[in-house]
């Protein structure tokens, strides 16, 4: 006959085990996440979560900001505002309001007057990438002149090289 005793230990033990489980698993999970990093937008040291851009508490900011943006575009009479304007009106900086642009968060297709302002000169508004036209073909064509010195002298690095390597020399 089957002894149905030991019902104590039994009832204990699977409380035990949770805990022991629970513990493993954060232990696991605290090495592989986290890493120390200073948030880009406030400075602050947080620890960083995959997919983490800013600390939480800026997080938390950019979606506020979000919101009043997004509720101010919504309303019909707001809908042909300048970027400036919107920033004006909102307290939301232009660069932000150009990130959720970029983030495709607002669509320029809704909102035809939202082009940002160029990431080089400032000046020129554009509805996608980081650069005017213009700025794009100056930046090309200092990249192709760079490529083109390097091809040309490519000893100039390597002497650079040598000579930050080089023990200082003896004079007589
Ligand atoms: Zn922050
Ligand atoms: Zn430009």
């Amino acid at each position: 006959m089957p002894k149905t005793g030991g019902e104590a230990s039994q009832g204990d033990r699977p409380a035990a085990a949770r805990r022991q489980a629970a513990i493993g698993k954060n232990g696991r999970r605290g090495k592989r996440m986290g890493e120390l990093a200073n948030c880009p937008r406030c400075g602050r040291v947080f620890v960083r979560l995959p997919g983490q851009k800013v600390c939480p508490a800026c997080a938390a900011e950019i979606e506020a900001e979000f919101e009043r943006v997004y509720a101010f575009i919504r309303k019909k009479e707001n809908r042909q505002a300048t970027i400036y304007e919107v920033s004006d009106k909102t307290g939301v900086s232009v660069r932000q309001i150009t990130e959720f642009i970029r983030e495709g968060r607002i669509r320029i297709a809704d909102h035809p007057n939202l082009a940002y302002p160029c990431e080089r000169c400032g000046k020129a508004l554009i509805t996608e990438g980081r650069f005017c036209p213009s700025c794009k073909k100056e930046l090309e064509e200092m990249t192709e002149q760079l490529k083109r010195a390097l091809e040309a002298r490519p000893e100039a690095g390597e002497r650079y090289l040598q000579k930050k390597g080089r023990p200082p020399e003896k004079r007589p």
